[in-house]
Protein backbone atom coordinates (compact mmCIF):
# COMPACT_ATOMS: atom_id res chain seq x y z
CA UNK A 1 0.00 0.00 0.00
CA UNK A 2 1.17 3.50 -0.68
CA UNK A 3 0.05 7.15 0.30
CA UNK A 4 -0.21 7.78 -3.28
CA UNK A 5 -0.81 5.50 -6.27
CA UNK A 6 -0.43 6.83 -9.64
CA UNK A 7 -2.13 5.05 -12.55
CA UNK A 8 -0.13 5.62 -16.03
CA UNK A 9 3.80 6.10 -16.27
CA UNK A 10 3.18 8.58 -19.16
CA UNK A 11 3.64 12.44 -19.26
CA UNK A 12 0.89 13.13 -16.56
CA UNK A 13 1.82 10.51 -13.90
CA UNK A 14 5.42 11.02 -14.17
CA UNK A 15 4.81 14.80 -14.04
CA UNK A 16 2.60 14.76 -10.85
CA UNK A 17 5.27 12.71 -8.79
CA UNK A 18 8.03 14.88 -10.10
CA UNK A 19 5.64 17.66 -8.84
CA UNK A 20 4.94 16.11 -5.63
CA UNK A 21 8.49 15.38 -4.46
CA UNK A 22 9.23 19.39 -5.93
CA UNK A 23 6.21 20.25 -3.00
CA UNK A 24 8.51 18.36 -0.13
CA UNK A 25 5.62 15.36 -0.13
CA UNK A 26 7.21 13.29 1.91
CA UNK A 27 5.07 10.36 1.38
CA UNK A 28 5.14 6.72 -0.59
CA UNK A 29 4.60 7.16 -4.51
CA UNK A 30 3.97 4.38 -6.35
CA UNK A 31 3.92 4.63 -10.42
CA UNK A 32 1.82 1.76 -12.29
CA UNK A 33 2.09 1.55 -15.77
CA UNK A 34 1.59 -0.88 -18.75
CA UNK A 35 3.91 -0.14 -20.66
CA UNK A 36 7.62 -1.93 -19.94
CA UNK A 37 9.40 1.57 -20.50
CA UNK A 38 9.93 4.15 -18.12
CA UNK A 39 8.28 7.68 -18.66
CA UNK A 40 9.04 9.42 -22.18
CA UNK A 41 7.94 12.14 -24.37
CA UNK A 42 5.36 11.01 -27.04
CA UNK A 43 5.67 14.16 -29.44
CA UNK A 44 9.03 12.97 -30.80
CA UNK A 45 7.30 9.76 -32.18
CA UNK A 46 6.05 10.84 -35.25
CA UNK A 47 8.74 13.67 -35.85
CA UNK A 48 12.38 12.85 -34.57
CA UNK A 49 12.11 9.48 -33.30
CA UNK A 50 10.62 8.30 -36.31
CA UNK A 51 12.81 9.87 -38.43
CA UNK A 52 15.64 8.28 -36.82
CA UNK A 53 17.12 11.46 -35.58
CA UNK A 54 16.44 11.00 -31.90
CA UNK A 55 17.81 7.67 -29.72
CA UNK A 56 14.58 6.27 -27.35
CA UNK A 57 17.47 6.88 -24.37
CA UNK A 58 16.95 11.25 -25.16
CA UNK A 59 13.11 11.01 -25.03
CA UNK A 60 13.07 9.87 -21.32
CA UNK A 61 11.04 12.52 -19.36
CA UNK A 62 13.74 11.84 -16.59
CA UNK A 63 16.72 9.25 -16.45
CA UNK A 64 16.68 6.08 -14.86
CA UNK A 65 18.52 7.07 -11.74
CA UNK A 66 15.94 9.90 -10.99
CA UNK A 67 13.02 7.67 -9.72
CA UNK A 68 14.68 5.60 -6.87
CA UNK A 69 16.81 8.66 -5.97
CA UNK A 70 13.15 10.67 -5.46
CA UNK A 71 11.51 7.30 -3.97
CA UNK A 72 9.46 6.92 -6.49
CA UNK A 73 8.34 3.13 -7.05
CA UNK A 74 7.96 2.35 -10.70
CA UNK A 75 5.84 -0.77 -11.27
CA UNK A 76 6.45 -0.97 -14.80
CA UNK A 77 4.83 -3.77 -17.17
CA UNK A 78 1.34 -3.83 -15.10
CA UNK A 79 -1.96 -2.99 -16.37
CA UNK A 80 -4.36 -1.82 -13.95
CA UNK A 81 -8.18 -3.37 -14.57
CA UNK A 82 -10.23 -2.74 -11.43
CA UNK A 83 -10.75 -0.18 -9.21
CA UNK A 84 -12.37 -0.51 -5.48
CA UNK A 85 -12.68 2.94 -4.48
CA UNK A 86 -14.56 1.64 -1.28
CA UNK A 87 -11.16 -0.61 -0.31
CA UNK A 88 -9.01 1.91 -1.96
CA UNK A 89 -7.02 -0.20 -4.07
CA UNK A 90 -6.72 -1.40 -6.91
CA UNK A 91 -6.23 -4.84 -8.95
CA UNK A 92 -3.52 -5.17 -11.94
CA UNK A 93 -4.08 -7.74 -15.26
CA UNK A 94 -1.83 -9.88 -13.09
CA UNK A 95 -3.52 -10.65 -9.79
CA UNK A 96 -1.82 -7.64 -7.76
CA UNK A 97 -3.77 -6.00 -5.18
CA UNK A 98 -2.01 -2.52 -4.65
CA UNK A 99 -3.87 -0.63 -1.79
CA UNK A 100 -4.04 3.87 -1.97
CA UNK A 101 -4.34 6.68 -0.23
CA UNK A 102 -4.98 8.85 -2.93
CA UNK A 103 -5.12 7.29 -6.66
CA UNK A 104 -4.39 9.80 -9.28
CA UNK A 105 -5.57 8.11 -13.10
CA UNK A 106 -3.57 9.23 -15.77
CA UNK A 107 -3.67 6.71 -18.35
CA UNK A 108 -3.95 8.62 -21.93
CA UNK A 109 -5.43 6.92 -24.14
CA UNK A 110 -4.94 4.41 -26.92
CA UNK A 111 -4.87 5.03 -29.99
CA UNK A 112 -8.31 4.14 -31.57
CA UNK A 113 -8.54 1.65 -34.31
CA UNK A 114 -10.53 1.40 -37.93
CA UNK A 115 -13.65 -0.43 -37.43
CA UNK A 116 -13.19 -2.22 -40.97
CA UNK A 117 -12.31 -5.20 -42.29
CA UNK A 118 -8.17 -5.53 -42.41
CA UNK A 119 -8.19 -3.33 -39.21
CA UNK A 120 -5.71 -5.59 -37.52
CA UNK A 121 -3.72 -6.89 -40.91
CA UNK A 122 0.23 -6.56 -40.53
CA UNK A 123 1.41 -3.66 -42.02
CA UNK A 124 -1.14 -1.86 -40.23
CA UNK A 125 0.11 0.43 -37.21
CA UNK A 126 -1.11 3.03 -35.13
CA UNK A 127 0.98 5.87 -33.25
CA UNK A 128 0.84 6.23 -30.02
CA UNK A 129 3.65 4.39 -27.86
CA UNK A 130 7.21 3.54 -28.63
CA UNK A 131 6.93 0.03 -29.39
CA UNK A 132 4.51 1.44 -32.33
CA UNK A 133 7.19 3.22 -33.87
CA UNK A 134 9.98 0.40 -33.78
CA UNK A 135 7.16 -1.97 -35.24
CA UNK A 136 6.97 0.84 -38.40
CA UNK A 137 10.33 1.52 -38.56
CA UNK A 138 11.57 -2.34 -38.96
CA UNK A 139 9.56 -2.51 -41.74
CA UNK A 140 10.40 0.43 -43.85
CA UNK A 141 13.20 -0.61 -45.56
CA UNK A 142 10.22 -3.59 -47.63
CA UNK A 143 8.13 -0.08 -48.14
CA UNK A 144 7.73 2.13 -50.48
CA UNK A 145 3.88 3.23 -50.36
CA UNK A 146 2.55 4.60 -47.70
CA UNK A 147 -0.98 5.42 -46.81
CA UNK A 148 -1.96 7.48 -44.04
CA UNK A 149 -5.79 7.58 -42.72
CA UNK A 150 -6.80 10.56 -40.79
CA UNK A 151 -5.40 14.19 -41.68
CA UNK A 152 -4.65 15.26 -37.75
CA UNK A 153 -1.73 16.63 -36.76
CA UNK A 154 -0.09 12.99 -36.15
CA UNK A 155 -0.78 12.28 -39.49
CA UNK A 156 0.02 14.70 -41.11
CA UNK A 157 3.76 14.31 -38.90
CA UNK A 158 4.35 11.15 -39.66
CA UNK A 159 3.56 11.66 -43.81
CA UNK A 160 6.38 14.63 -43.09
CA UNK A 161 9.03 12.40 -42.13
CA UNK A 162 7.48 9.66 -44.05
CA UNK A 163 8.14 11.45 -47.38
CA UNK A 164 11.28 12.73 -46.36
CA UNK A 165 12.44 9.50 -45.96
CA UNK A 166 11.72 8.83 -49.83
CA UNK A 167 8.32 7.28 -49.30
CA UNK A 168 5.27 7.61 -51.62
CA UNK A 169 2.87 9.02 -49.35
CA UNK A 170 -0.92 9.58 -49.77
CA UNK A 171 -3.20 11.06 -47.11
CA UNK A 172 -6.51 10.41 -46.82
CA UNK A 173 -8.90 12.23 -44.86
CA UNK A 174 -12.78 11.69 -44.48
CA UNK A 175 -13.30 15.81 -44.09
CA UNK A 176 -13.16 18.34 -46.38
CA UNK A 177 -9.47 19.44 -44.96
CA UNK A 178 -6.79 18.29 -42.90
CA UNK A 179 -7.20 19.44 -39.40
CA UNK A 180 -10.38 20.23 -39.12
CA UNK A 181 -11.01 19.34 -36.15
CA UNK A 182 -8.44 21.49 -34.55
CA UNK A 183 -7.47 24.86 -36.94
CA UNK A 184 -9.32 27.27 -39.21
CA UNK A 185 -9.78 26.60 -42.62
CA UNK A 186 -7.01 28.73 -43.86
CA UNK A 187 -4.16 26.94 -41.89
CA UNK A 188 -5.92 23.58 -42.90
CA UNK A 189 -5.30 24.84 -46.58
CA UNK A 190 -1.62 25.87 -46.34
CA UNK A 191 -0.64 22.55 -45.01
CA UNK A 192 -2.49 20.92 -47.53
CA UNK A 193 -0.41 23.08 -50.14
CA UNK A 194 2.78 22.30 -48.25
CA UNK A 195 2.61 18.68 -47.93
CA UNK A 196 1.26 18.00 -51.74
CA UNK A 197 4.26 20.82 -52.53
CA UNK A 198 7.08 18.05 -50.88
CA UNK A 199 5.01 15.17 -52.76
CA UNK A 200 2.70 13.74 -50.16
CA UNK A 201 -0.27 12.94 -51.94
CA UNK A 202 -3.56 14.13 -49.92
CA UNK A 203 -6.80 13.07 -50.83
CA UNK A 204 -9.89 14.77 -48.89
CA UNK A 205 -13.43 13.87 -48.41
CA UNK A 206 -12.58 10.27 -48.63
CA UNK A 207 -14.37 7.32 -46.80
CA UNK A 208 -12.08 4.11 -45.91
CA UNK A 209 -14.22 0.69 -46.92
CA UNK A 210 -11.65 -1.17 -45.70
CA UNK A 211 -7.69 -2.32 -45.48
CA UNK A 212 -7.01 -5.12 -48.91
CA UNK A 213 -5.50 -7.70 -47.57
CA UNK A 214 -2.91 -10.44 -49.75
CA UNK A 215 -1.24 -13.34 -47.28
CA UNK A 216 -2.25 -11.83 -44.00
CA UNK A 217 -0.86 -8.73 -45.14
CA UNK A 218 -2.19 -5.41 -45.56
CA UNK A 219 -1.56 -4.77 -49.45
CA UNK A 220 -3.93 -1.19 -49.91
CA UNK A 221 -6.68 0.88 -48.99
CA UNK A 222 -10.07 0.31 -50.77
CA UNK A 223 -12.04 3.74 -50.62
CA UNK A 224 -16.03 3.50 -50.64
CA UNK A 225 -15.98 4.58 -54.03
CA UNK A 226 -14.49 1.47 -55.10
CA UNK A 227 -11.28 2.51 -55.53
CA UNK A 228 -8.06 0.75 -54.37
CA UNK A 229 -4.64 2.57 -53.35
CA UNK A 230 -1.69 0.10 -53.27
CA UNK A 231 0.15 0.46 -50.08
CA UNK A 232 2.45 -1.75 -48.21
CA UNK A 233 2.31 0.20 -45.47
CA UNK A 234 -0.90 2.00 -43.93
CA UNK A 235 -0.80 4.16 -40.86
CA UNK A 236 -3.89 5.11 -38.80
CA UNK A 237 -4.12 8.55 -37.31
CA UNK A 238 -7.67 8.88 -36.20
CA UNK A 239 -7.34 9.55 -32.32
CA UNK A 240 -7.56 7.88 -29.33
CA UNK A 241 -9.99 6.24 -27.10
CA UNK A 242 -9.20 7.41 -23.10
CA UNK A 243 -8.77 4.76 -20.92
CA UNK A 244 -11.23 5.34 -18.27
CA UNK A 245 -13.41 2.14 -18.77
CA UNK A 246 -11.73 0.33 -14.91
CA UNK A 247 -12.51 3.86 -13.15
CA UNK A 248 -16.42 4.32 -14.96
CA UNK A 249 -16.65 0.47 -13.76
CA UNK A 250 -15.94 1.88 -10.31
CA UNK A 251 -19.14 4.21 -10.69
CA UNK A 252 -16.64 7.24 -11.56
CA UNK A 253 -18.91 10.18 -13.83
CA UNK A 254 -17.97 10.59 -17.39
CA UNK A 255 -18.13 9.16 -21.01
CA UNK A 256 -15.73 10.48 -23.69
CA UNK A 257 -12.71 10.32 -20.75
CA UNK A 258 -13.43 10.89 -17.05
CA UNK A 259 -15.09 13.79 -15.53
CA UNK A 260 -13.45 16.05 -13.12
CA UNK A 261 -13.88 19.44 -11.65
CA UNK A 262 -11.43 22.50 -11.75
CA UNK A 263 -8.93 20.54 -9.04
CA UNK A 264 -8.86 17.65 -11.13
CA UNK A 265 -10.89 15.35 -8.79
CA UNK A 266 -13.25 12.80 -10.35
CA UNK A 267 -17.12 11.80 -8.48
CA UNK A 268 -14.87 9.19 -6.37
CA UNK A 269 -13.49 10.26 -3.03
CA UNK A 270 -9.65 9.77 -3.17
CA UNK A 271 -9.71 9.94 -6.86
CA UNK A 272 -7.89 12.42 -9.32
CA UNK A 273 -7.56 12.12 -12.96
CA UNK A 274 -5.12 14.06 -15.17
CA UNK A 275 -3.96 14.09 -18.72
CA UNK A 276 -5.63 12.65 -22.12
CA UNK A 277 -8.06 11.10 -19.99
CA UNK A 278 -9.33 13.76 -18.00
CA UNK A 279 -12.86 15.80 -18.87
CA UNK A 280 -13.07 18.80 -17.80
CA UNK A 281 -14.69 22.09 -18.07
CA UNK A 282 -12.39 24.61 -19.86
CA UNK A 283 -12.78 28.65 -19.54
CA UNK A 284 -11.14 28.21 -22.99
CA UNK A 285 -14.27 26.01 -23.96
CA UNK A 286 -16.88 28.42 -22.65
CA UNK A 287 -17.04 26.49 -19.90
CA UNK A 288 -17.60 23.24 -21.97
CA UNK A 289 -16.54 20.09 -20.89
CA UNK A 290 -13.16 19.27 -23.03
CA UNK A 291 -10.68 16.65 -22.65
CA UNK A 292 -7.06 18.39 -24.11
CA UNK A 293 -4.56 16.20 -25.49
CA UNK A 294 -1.21 18.26 -25.46
CA UNK A 295 1.93 18.02 -23.74
CA UNK A 296 0.77 21.56 -21.33
CA UNK A 297 -2.20 20.05 -20.03
CA UNK A 298 -0.42 16.97 -18.82
CA UNK A 299 2.31 19.08 -17.39
CA UNK A 300 -0.51 21.40 -15.82
CA UNK A 301 -3.23 19.06 -14.34
CA UNK A 302 -0.41 17.47 -12.81
CA UNK A 303 0.78 20.80 -10.34
CA UNK A 304 -2.83 21.10 -10.30
CA UNK A 305 -3.15 17.87 -8.27
CA UNK A 306 0.48 17.56 -6.89
CA UNK A 307 -0.99 21.25 -5.24
CA UNK A 308 -4.23 19.42 -3.97
CA UNK A 309 -2.50 16.68 -2.39
CA UNK A 310 0.19 19.08 -0.43
CA UNK A 311 -2.66 21.12 1.07
CA UNK A 312 -2.54 24.33 -1.75
CA UNK A 313 -5.07 23.82 -4.15
CA UNK A 314 -5.31 26.28 -6.50
CA UNK A 315 -7.82 25.40 -9.48
CA UNK A 316 -6.88 24.90 -13.41
CA UNK A 317 -6.97 27.32 -15.61
CA UNK A 318 -3.34 27.46 -17.97
CA UNK A 319 -3.89 28.31 -21.36
CA UNK A 320 -3.72 25.80 -23.55
CA UNK A 321 -0.93 25.77 -26.00
CA UNK A 322 0.51 23.12 -28.76
CA UNK A 323 3.02 22.69 -31.19
CA UNK A 324 3.31 20.66 -34.24
CA UNK A 325 6.36 19.89 -36.63
CA UNK A 326 6.06 19.63 -40.22
CA UNK A 327 8.51 19.52 -42.86
CA UNK A 328 10.27 22.55 -41.95
CA UNK A 329 7.67 23.98 -40.42
CA UNK A 330 7.05 24.63 -36.91
CA UNK A 331 3.23 25.16 -36.45
CA UNK A 332 2.41 26.41 -32.10
CA UNK A 333 -0.83 27.16 -30.99
CA UNK A 334 -2.28 29.14 -28.42
CA UNK A 335 -5.71 29.33 -26.87
CA UNK A 336 -8.20 27.11 -28.54
CA UNK A 337 -9.72 28.03 -31.74
CA UNK A 338 -13.12 25.75 -31.52
CA UNK A 339 -16.13 27.88 -32.05
CA UNK A 340 -14.27 31.09 -33.57
CA UNK A 341 -16.41 33.36 -35.50
CA UNK A 342 -13.81 34.78 -37.36
CA UNK A 343 -10.31 34.55 -38.64
CA UNK A 344 -7.15 36.98 -39.47
CA UNK A 345 -4.50 36.47 -40.99
CA UNK A 346 -1.22 38.32 -40.18
CA UNK A 347 1.60 38.28 -42.75
CA UNK A 348 1.73 36.23 -45.90
CA UNK A 349 1.81 32.37 -46.46
CA UNK A 350 3.70 32.63 -48.90
CA UNK A 351 6.71 33.60 -46.81
CA UNK A 352 5.99 30.12 -44.74
CA UNK A 353 6.27 33.06 -41.68
CA UNK A 354 2.68 33.72 -40.53
CA UNK A 355 -0.28 33.92 -37.64
CA UNK A 356 -4.14 33.49 -37.80
CA UNK A 357 -5.65 34.93 -34.94
CA UNK A 358 -9.35 33.30 -34.22
CA UNK A 359 -11.44 35.33 -32.80
CA UNK A 360 -15.37 34.66 -30.92
CA UNK A 361 -17.44 37.71 -30.34
CA UNK A 362 -14.83 40.38 -31.29
CA UNK A 363 -12.19 38.55 -28.67
CA UNK A 364 -8.92 37.17 -29.39
CA UNK A 365 -9.70 33.06 -28.45
CA UNK A 366 -6.38 31.88 -30.10
CA UNK A 367 -3.63 31.97 -32.45
CA UNK A 368 -1.88 29.50 -34.71
CA UNK A 369 1.82 30.42 -35.57
CA UNK A 370 3.72 29.18 -38.49
CA UNK A 371 7.59 29.82 -38.20
CA UNK A 372 6.60 32.98 -36.01
CA UNK A 373 7.40 32.56 -32.29
CA UNK A 374 7.67 36.12 -31.50
CA UNK A 375 3.65 36.01 -32.13
CA UNK A 376 3.11 33.44 -30.24
CA UNK A 377 5.09 34.70 -27.06
CA UNK A 378 3.32 37.86 -27.61
CA UNK A 379 0.18 36.38 -28.26
CA UNK A 380 -0.98 34.45 -25.13
CA UNK A 381 -1.43 37.68 -23.38
CA UNK A 382 -4.12 38.88 -25.84
CA UNK A 383 -5.66 34.81 -25.50
CA UNK A 384 -5.31 35.39 -21.87
CA UNK A 385 -7.23 38.70 -21.65
CA UNK A 386 -9.81 37.79 -24.39
CA UNK A 387 -8.60 41.29 -25.75
CA UNK A 388 -11.35 43.00 -28.33
CA UNK A 389 -9.09 44.56 -30.89
CA UNK A 390 -10.52 45.37 -34.71
CA UNK A 391 -9.57 42.85 -37.12
CA UNK A 392 -7.52 45.56 -39.45
CA UNK A 393 -5.17 46.06 -36.52
CA UNK A 394 -4.74 42.64 -35.85
CA UNK A 395 -3.93 42.15 -39.55
CA UNK A 396 -1.53 44.74 -39.36
CA UNK A 397 1.95 42.69 -38.85
CA UNK A 398 4.48 45.60 -38.56
CA UNK A 399 2.84 46.71 -35.28
CA UNK A 400 4.19 43.74 -32.74
CA UNK A 401 1.03 41.88 -30.66
CA UNK A 402 2.49 43.47 -27.56
CA UNK A 403 1.55 46.75 -28.48
CA UNK A 404 -2.00 45.44 -28.86
CA UNK A 405 -2.75 44.52 -25.61
CA UNK A 406 -4.97 45.90 -23.45
P1 LIG B 1 0.20 9.17 -21.96
O1 LIG B 1 1.45 9.92 -22.19
O2 LIG B 1 -0.42 8.42 -23.07
O3 LIG B 1 0.47 8.16 -20.76
C1 LIG B 1 -0.49 7.28 -20.28
C2 LIG B 1 0.18 5.98 -19.89
O4 LIG B 1 -0.75 5.19 -19.16
C3 LIG B 1 0.58 5.14 -21.10
O5 LIG B 1 1.88 4.66 -20.92
C4 LIG B 1 -0.45 4.02 -21.10
O6 LIG B 1 0.05 2.85 -21.69
C5 LIG B 1 -0.68 3.85 -19.61
N1 LIG B 1 -1.94 3.18 -19.29
C6 LIG B 1 -3.14 3.26 -19.92
N2 LIG B 1 -4.06 2.49 -19.30
C7 LIG B 1 -3.44 1.91 -18.24
C8 LIG B 1 -3.87 1.02 -17.23
N3 LIG B 1 -5.13 0.58 -17.15
N4 LIG B 1 -2.96 0.61 -16.32
C9 LIG B 1 -1.66 1.04 -16.36
N5 LIG B 1 -1.21 1.90 -17.31
C10 LIG B 1 -2.09 2.33 -18.24
N6 LIG B 1 1.37 16.92 -27.56
C11 LIG B 1 1.87 18.17 -27.72
O7 LIG B 1 1.62 19.03 -26.88
N7 LIG B 1 2.65 18.47 -28.80
C12 LIG B 1 2.95 17.55 -29.75
O8 LIG B 1 3.64 17.86 -30.72
C13 LIG B 1 2.44 16.22 -29.61
N8 LIG B 1 2.75 15.26 -30.50
C14 LIG B 1 2.32 13.97 -30.28
C15 LIG B 1 2.70 12.98 -31.16
C16 LIG B 1 2.29 11.66 -30.95
C17 LIG B 1 2.71 10.60 -31.91
C18 LIG B 1 1.47 11.35 -29.83
C19 LIG B 1 1.01 9.94 -29.60
C20 LIG B 1 1.10 12.34 -28.96
C21 LIG B 1 1.51 13.66 -29.16
N9 LIG B 1 1.16 14.68 -28.30
C22 LIG B 1 1.64 15.94 -28.46
C23 LIG B 1 0.24 14.43 -27.17
C24 LIG B 1 0.96 14.15 -25.87
O9 LIG B 1 1.97 13.21 -26.07
C25 LIG B 1 -0.06 13.66 -24.87
O10 LIG B 1 -1.00 14.68 -24.67
C26 LIG B 1 0.56 13.27 -23.54
O11 LIG B 1 1.42 12.18 -23.70
C27 LIG B 1 -0.54 12.95 -22.54
O12 LIG B 1 0.00 12.44 -21.37
P2 LIG B 1 -0.80 11.40 -20.48
O13 LIG B 1 0.06 11.08 -19.34
O14 LIG B 1 -2.17 11.90 -20.26
O15 LIG B 1 -0.96 10.12 -21.41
Amino acid sequence: SYDIVIVGAGHAGAQAAIALRQRKFAGSIAILGEEPELPYERPPLSKDYLAGDKPFERLLIRPAAFWPERAIDMLLGHRVVAVEPAARTVTTADGAVVGYGELIWATGGHARRLSCAGHDLAGVHSVRSRTDVDRMVAELAGTTRIAVIGGGYIGLEAAAVLSKLGKQVTVFEAQDRVLARVAGVALSRFFEAEHRAHGVDIRLGVGVDCIVEEAGRAVGVRLTGGEVVPAEMVIVGVGIVPAVQPLLDAGAEGGNGVAVDAHCATSLSHVHAIGDCALHASVFADGLPIRLESVQNANDQATVVAKVLTGTPEPYAAVPWFWSNQHDLKLQTVGLSTGHDAEVLRGDPATRSFTIVYLKAGRVVALDCVNAVKDYVQGRALVLAGAAIPPDRLADASVPLKDMAP
